[in-house]
């Protein structure tokens, strides 16, 4: 199954390693044939090469969109050496078998990735490349097919060895080319729904470019690695590591929930995150203030956190931010007095991402399930005042209603059941992830009670708070509970059958009530 190259074509848009690969193929007596621009680097170079258009006698036309899209070259890459009558059929049509092929095609995802214009992208897509991979591909049994530079010395390494490619090497630079050919697609056909406006459902879920293999996944035993998917969305999958060590799946999963969250608030903002879950968010006048209100919240949980900031990081946030010990720090940038502190921390990392990520923008979120995929639009909703309906016999006070507002935005973050307790532009209390509504509220009021004693507070930052719930109270026990806690005014969006029962009970307890008419649920 050893194939020596008599015959090798080289067409490649990335040159890296090209001469010196061409090179040694020539210096083992194999004819080079090549495309335009790879010819001219070659001859350049010293490197015996003959055009496809000599070898074809046809000339490359139509500014390059074909120039290897002959029979010739496919005849010459699929003829099946073994049978009798494909060689009798190709001696007869003056088809020269081919007997390696390396390709690298038009650059079109990094033309998509630098901005580039419609019509720019549209010639960027490589016809002829993918073909020869794919017809290279297909008869591995005869011929070898390299699709990336890094392969060109395992090739070398094989022949200079062996004096050809072995079948099983062949099988290998197959099963990789049609990987290639696959992302490749796949990367034009995502681009193409963006142009035509986020068509759902999406032609193509998954079009990823593998950014980092990971140590591990969710848990040890688990492999996993990190896709971007061509968006350039700022967050992080553009996110720069500045310092620390090594980002976990998990550090990668807590910290996009916390910076997602982080980019809902017009006002400096800080989100402090554990296990997916915020355990505080808050605003205020300046980033240092936020952290202070946001680590009040749940200072036990907030030990060893994912902390995300809306604005460039200054000293006097990054001196509070890391006299507690915290895995990732993310915002948009950093100033070098920041920095400079962060640099005594050299376990943090800390990631800046050059911008925020836009809470209302389209795009699609994936999950998967068992022999399959779910795919939705991402949840860009956002409520404002102008959305609410006040329910209750009181409207909220001007002071509840920001508060009310803000709390249904982190509501939006929480794992459902979610329910979130706040009060002056802070959370003071939030329960996440249980299966019934009033228990998420009763351990909502309960770690606000830890929080208060762990302060030396009088009472829990409950009292005269406003409470937001994902969902609406199916029934009034959930608004009973938020009510003892101390909350004085609830968002949720309503739509229950009970909602008359719910809204008798708030007005009885004096509480103002506010429907948005939107759900936030997140599993
Ligand atoms: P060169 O720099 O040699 O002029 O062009 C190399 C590029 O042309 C490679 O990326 C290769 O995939 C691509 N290519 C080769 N044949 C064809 C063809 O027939 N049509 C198109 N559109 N691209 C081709």
């Amino acid at each position: 199954d050893l194939v020596p190259v008599r015959r090798a074509l080289l067409s490649v848009s990335d040159k890296t390693g090209l001469v010196e690969f061409g090179r040694f193929l020539a210096a083992q007596g194999a004819e080079i044939l090549s495309t335009g621009g790879t010819a001219r680097a070659l001859r350049e170079a010293g490197v015996p090469v003959k055009d496809v258009s000599e070898h074809t006698g046809f000339p490359e036309i139509l500014d390059g969109r074909v120039k290897t899209l002959v029979p010739q070259v496919h005849g010459g890459l699929l003829g099946r050496r073994d049978l009798p009558e494909h060689r009798a059929q190709m001696r007869a049509h003056g088809i020269a078998p081919i007997d390696l092929v390396a390709v690298n095609l038009y650059p079109f995802e990094a033309t998509v990735a630098r901005g580039a214009g419609f019509e720019d992208c549209i010639e960027n897509i490589d016809i002829g490349g993918p073909a020869m991979i794919r017809s290279a591909a297909k008869n591995h049994a005869h011929v070898a097919v390299l699709t990336e530079p890094a392969q060109f010395d395992a090739v070398r390494a094989e022949i200079e060895a062996r004096g050809g490619t072995t079948l099983a090497l062949r099988r290998r630079l197959a099963a990789a080319a049609y990987a290639r050919t696959a992302a490749y697609d796949a990367a034009i056909a995502a681009w193409f729904a963006r142009q035509e406006g986020e068509a759902f459902p999406p032609r193509l879920v998954l079009a990823g470019a593998l950014r980092q293999t990971l140590r591990y996944g969710e848990n040890p035993h688990q492999r996993a690695a990190f896709y971007t998917d061509g968006t350039d969305r700022p967050g992080i999958a553009t996110a720069v590591q500045v310092q620390g060590k090594e980002l976990s799946y998990n550090n990668l999963n807590d910290t996009d929930a916390a910076f997602e969250c982080v980019a809902e608030f017009d006002r400096p903002a800080i989100v402090i995150v554990k296990h997916a879950n915020p355990c505080g968010v808050a605003v205020a006048d300046d980033l240092a203030a936020a952290w202070d209100l946001a680590l009040r919240c749940d200072p036990v949980s907030a030990f060893g956190g994912i902390v995300a900031a809306n604005r460039p990081l200054d000293a006097a946030a990054a001196e509070r931010i890391a006299a507690i010990f915290t895995e990732v720090v993310v915002a948009p940038d950093a100033d070098e007095a920041a920095r400079a502190v962060f640099a005594g921390r050299k376990n943090l990392r800390l990631l800046l991402t050059g911008g925020l990520p836009d809470p209302a923008a389209p795009g699609i979120a994936v999950r998967s399930v068992a022999g399959g995929f779910l795919a939705q639009s991402r949840d860009a909703g956002r409520v404002t005042e102008a959305d609410l309906k006040v329910v209750t016999k009181r409207a909220p006070t001007a002071a509840e209603m920001a508060d009310l507002l803000f709390a249904f935005r982190v509501c939006k973050h929480v794992k459902s059941n979610a329910i979130v307790y706040a009060r002056g532009g802070a959370t003071v209390g939030i329960g996440a992830g249980q299966m019934s509504r009033v228990d998420s509220a009763r351990i909502a009021a309960w770690k606000a009670e830890e929080a208060a004693k762990a302060a030396g507070l009088a009472e829990p930052l409950t009292r005269g708070s406003v409470v937001a719930s994902d969902a609406f109270f199916p029934f009034a026990d959930g608004l009973l509970a938020a009510a003892a806690a101390g909350a004085t005014a609830v968002i949720q969006p309503g739509g229950s059958i009970r909602d008359a029962e719910v809204i008798e009970a708030a007005d009885k307890a004096g509480l103002a009530m506010v429907f948005t008419g939107m759900r936030h649920f997140r599993h």
